[in-house]
């Protein structure tokens, strides 16, 4: 039997604002020591109340807006619930009934073509306590709580069962991080945890609109990670579906260092939230004009910037998408064309999105603090492009520059790499390799021109690579052609 995957994905993201979602504690917590960002509010305690952080509900309008979402009228903040003791009041506060965004969809590009996938709600909440646990001398575990974490205000935007494969869900979080960025509503890091995902994965017959069981997977904590538990889970459901054995409608866990999901609990077909309207705010209506007015400043949007880079800069489809991908990578392609002529773009995108891009992913570096600044990276791509030096020397150029901060011109005076352009100087060399290869020789003028491509590289190898390639071509194919 062939069955389809069906995936839907929940993200939360922490959001930028510099207080907390119902309180003025400060959201500025990553290095802060424990329980030192908190309030009788973030703490619960009884009988305190809480406020409405506006620059929240504004980043989730925004957010709800480039998402394609209706901005609803009315809206509501409602008590979710459940005993945890990461839940300071034994309940969050969230919207179940009333969110501020609904009905709305992103694009993916899903086997080269544009796939729209459903975005059913964006709504507010706010983030839980941390519980770190630890283990005694002693062997005894116990748990530590962290409150500085509860009450950031956190955005969850619940996507529609619309995709059918891992790398799907793959492209469809990675648009999401992207538009989250550009919006500057968020740093959306996984690995950082301001970004996380939950996904619900069944499978189905195929022509068949009954899923087996819904499953939940949680714990992946980057990119790979959901991508990497997609496909177990697809995988294994298949063999259990194979097998003829039940699939449980449950929560799974991944278990990074063993590549698989574990059971973690049975869920029930309703969770029992108990939720109710929070009797401690009132209702939101948003005003229609405040509102259009969040619309009317959205900043220029990943897809709209990646048709710009291929109109204004000529750039391959391939390239400007990847270069928008992100934010700051745009916008220091943009820094290194400031000025610059239009047929400039390519080569520099070569040089951003391949040799730079392999240096900042090794040392895991970002790319605003990486030594090589745009001005830097240009005037080396510039030097390539002239011919100054070949782009073999141009990477190991890159890699010093990338090291030292050192100026390409700096390093090329200084390690001698100028390409030798020089005619008479090349010839010379092109002469040694015609007399010492006279086999090669030989096949070439018998018609095998791949020999032409051996000798070139044995012309750039006796020049430790320093020879200008399209020189040593052409001086080759004439010598040749002459004797
Ligand atoms: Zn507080
Ligand atoms: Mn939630």
């Amino acid at each position: 039997m062939n069955y389809e995957t069906i995936i839907g994905l929940e993200v939360h993201a922490q959001l930028l604002t510099k207080s907390k979602m119902f309180c003025r504690c400060s959201t500025d917590y990553a290095s802060a020591p424990p329980n030192t960002h908190v309030c009788p509010v973030c703490l619960g305690m009884p009988g305190v109340l809480p406020t409405i952080n506006q620059q929240a509900v504004e980043f989730t309008v925004m957010t709800a807006l480039a998402l394609n979402c209706t901005i609803s009228d009315y809206t509501r903040f409602d008590r979710k619930n459940y005993p945890y003791p990461d839940l300071m009041k034994g309940y969050q506060i969230s919207q179940s009934y009333a969110p501020f965004g609904h009905h709305g969809w992103l694009t993916i590009e899903a086997n080269g073509e544009k796939k729209r996938v459903g975005i059913d709600n964006v709504h507010l909440e706010e983030d839980v306590a941390k519980l770190i646990h630890r283990t005694s001398p002693g062997g005894e575990s116990y748990s530590l709580v962290d409150v500085n974490r509860a009450g950031v205000p956190l955005m969850e935007i619940v996507g529609e069962p619309d995709l059918r494969s891992p790398e799907e869900a793959r492209q469809y979080l990675m648009k999401l991080r992207s538009i989250l960025q550009y919006l500057g509503v968020s740093t959306a890091n996984m690995e950082e945890g301001s970004f996380r995902c939950d996904a619900n994965i069944s499978i189905r017959p195929q022509d068949s609109t009954d899923l087996l069981a819904k499953v939940e997977v949680k714990n992946m904590n980057s990119f790979k990670a959901v991508y990497r538990a997609l496909e177990y889970e697809a995988e294994r459901q298949r063999k259990r579906a194979a097998e003829g054995k039940k699939l449980a409608q449950e929560t799974r866990g991944w278990v990074e260092e063993r590549g698989i999901t574990v059971a973690q609990r049975s869920k029930e077909y309703a969770h029992d939230y108990r939720y109710f309207p929070e009797p401690d705010l009132a209702p939101l209506v948003l005003n229609r004009e405040w509102v259009e007015a969040i619309r009317s400043k959205l900043p220029e949007l990943p897809e709209a910037r990646r048709d710009r880079f291929v109109a204004e800069y000529n750039l391959p489809l391939y390239d400007a998408n990847l270069l928008t991908s992100s934010i700051l990578m745009a916008d220091y392609f943009e820094a290194c064309m400031r000025g610059a002529p239009q047929k400039s773009a390519k080569p520099v995108a070569n040089w951003i999105i391949g040799e730079f891009s392999r240096l900042l992913n090794a040392t895991n570096t970002g790319i605003n603090d990486s030594k090589v600044g745009p001005v830097a990276l240009f005037d080396l791509v510039q030097l390539i492009h002239e011919g100054s030096i070949s782009s073999t020397s141009g990477k190991s150029v890159l890699e010093e520059m990338f090291h030292t901060g050192k100026s390409a011109d700096d390093i090329i005076k200084a390690q001698g790499l100028s390409q030798i352009s020089d005619t008479e100087a090349i010839e010379r060399e092109v002469m040694a390799v015609i007399r010492n290869n006279a086999q090669a020789v030989a096949d070439y003028k018998a018609g095998k021109k791949q020999s032409l491509k051996f000798l070139v590289g044995q012309v750039m190898r006796a020049t430790r690579g320093r020879a200008n390639p399209t020189v040593v071509n052409e001086l080759l194919e004439k010598k040749l052609e002459e004797g």
